[in-house]
């Protein structure tokens, strides 16, 4: 009888005990993000991926992030952008300093 196909489940040899398998899947679970900085903003952004914040990518913008936003929201996001510009600019001759020092 050709049209009657006989299907078999696969069936394991032996039994996995709980050790066994653990070891197995130890190296299966789900890694931190690695992030880096963004250069313009000083967020943390994915490698590789222009940057959500500013729209900027090597130094090239890419997004224009204000374009979708109200009057209101736009003012407060060019504060915040101007206040990380000043920090950076405060924090860039410090460290200057600090390597000439040692
Ligand atoms: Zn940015």
């Amino acid at each position: 009888m050709s049209h009657v196909k006989c299907q078999i489940m696969a069936v394991p040899r032996h039994k996995h005990t709980r050790s066994s398998v653990g070891q197995r899947r130890m190296h299966i679970f789900i890694k931190p993000a690695s992030l880096t900085v963004c250069k313009k903003c000083n967020r943390a952004v994915r490698p590789h991926t222009v940057c959500r914040n500013c729209g900027y990518y090597k130094g090239q913008e890419f997004i224009n992030v204000l374009g979708k936003l109200t009057k209101k929201e736009k003012k407060l996001r060019e504060k915040e952008m101007q206040k990380a510009e000043k920090e950076q600019k405060k924090t860039a001759p410090a460290t200057m300093e600090e390597l000439s020092k040692k």
